[in-house]
């Protein structure tokens, strides 16, 4: 960038899926936009998450409504930006009376919507691969969508490109003074700025934001050779339902949670709660576990690994397949919020989702964030 600063009416700090979907928002209102990143290509939790939009489960209220609503855009978008969506809905492969009690309680809340009870046999006749023999029953949703994040995330950013959202990459935003963006490469102009920044909350406005609270979570991933079948759905087991809110906050959930903590006290330490997924060359991503941390340490422990291959093998009733890859991702965590939205400066929003659901829930936050800053009633 040099001579005179470009000038836009919505800088997007972060090419995250919290980022992208807040240049879709604007974009969709015929603004001009500019993304900013510092990294080369995507780098951070968007492309090293499961890409599982889940709808059930998440908090009752505002975090269930955004999923729902973000489950509508990822549909619209898939289509135009030819995402594949790999695979819809969840099973919840229920092994214990305690987690069936949780799911019987839920028709009383937004958990229902688009969810059923499938018996163990009814179950064992749509994938007879799946080795049920500790499976009691099934809680099947139809609302979740499964998208492959290391090849949604660039593509999504590609056709937001297409349609004219321009991208600076490898420029750190160093100061937002609006309508004044410096970056490592330049400044430029922009009437509103939205800092998605994801984890990286140390950076801009980071004394602002020490007041929240705010740490991190480490999750360990796996991804697992083809099994040989394809899955019916996203799998996930027990350990889910008492640890997603939408369950998890429910009064039945009190016996399943402390079934848990006597027979898998060790899960329950590291945070490790099932979701398997599959990919279109059949390959599995599986995880997860959950370490908080200021700084969590970069490294996989193998134990960790070895409670989630047991939490498959327990659930599903088969053999994990090999291992084929390893990773870990973090992601913004607070202690009382699901995500944070702050407004540091007129015309200027910060939005992280702390709860581990940004793909879930993000493109209906991009749609707030947009609303709150040009909505002249509302904005700062
Ligand atoms: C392993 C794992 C599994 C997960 N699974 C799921 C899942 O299945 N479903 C779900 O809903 N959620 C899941 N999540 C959570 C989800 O991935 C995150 O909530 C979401 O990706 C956060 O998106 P983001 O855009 O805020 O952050 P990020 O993807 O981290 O993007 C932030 C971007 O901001 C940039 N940036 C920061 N500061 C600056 C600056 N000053 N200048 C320029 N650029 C800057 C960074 O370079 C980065 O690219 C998972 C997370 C992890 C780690």
């Amino acid at each position: 960038m040099r001579g005179k600063p470009q000038r836009y009416d919505l800088a997007v700090v972060g090419a995250g899926i919290v980022g992208l979907a807040t240049a879709l928002a604007a974009l969709r209102r015929g603004l001009k936009v500019v993304v900013i990143d510092r990294d080369a290509r995507a780098n951070g939790a968007s492309v090293r998450n499961f890409g599982f939009v889940t709808v059930t489960g998440q908090e009752r209220g505002t975090m269930w409504q955004r999923a729902r609503r973000s489950r509508e855009v990822w549909r619209e978008v898939a289509r135009a930006a030819h995402i594949p969506i790999l695979h819809t809905g969840l099973w919840m492969c229920v092994r214990r009376p305690e987690a069936l009690a949780v799911f019987e309680e839920s028709p009383a809340t937004e958990m229902a919507e688009g969810c059923r009870l499938l018996s163990a046999a009814d179950a064992q006749r749509r994938c007879p691969s799946l080795g049920g023999a500790a499976t009691l029953a099934v809680l099947e949703s139809s609302l979740e969508l499964r998208v492959e994040s290391r090849e949604a995330i660039p593509r999504l950013a590609a056709w937001l490109e297409s349609r004219g959202v321009e991208f600076l990459r490898e420029h750190t935003v160093t100061d937002i003074q609006v309508p004044l963006v410096a970056t490592s490469r330049g400044a430029l102009r922009a009437e509103r700025v939205a800092v998605c920044p994801g984890d990286d909350f140390n950076g801009l406005y980071a004394e602002r934001l020490a007041r929240f609270g705010l740490t991190r979570c480490k999750l360990q991933m796996l991804r697992l050779a083809d099994p040989g079948f394809r899955l019916p759905a996203a799998l996930m087991s027990d350990l889910g339902l008492g640890r997603y809110p939408g369950y998890a906050d429910l009064a039945a959930a009190g016996p399943l949670k402390a079934r848990l903590a006597h027979e898998q006290p060790l899960h329950l330490e590291h945070g490790v709660h099932l979701i398997v997924v599959q990919s279109a060359d059949g390959s599995l991503v599986v995880g997860d576990s959950h370490h908080y941390a200021a700084t969590p340490d970069p490294f996989a422990q193998r134990q960790v690994d070895e409670l989630i291959m047991e939490e498959f093998r327990a659930a599903l009733g088969v053999e994990p397949p090999p291992v084929l890859e390893r990773w870990i991702g973090t992601y913004a965590s607070a202690p009382d919020r699901a995500v944070l939205i702050d407004a540091p400066a007129p015309r200027v929003r910060i939005a992280i989702v702390t709860s581990g659901s940004g793909a879930s829930t993000g493109f209906a936050l991009g749609e707030e964030l947009v609303t709150g800053l040009f909505d002249e009633a509302v904005a700062a």
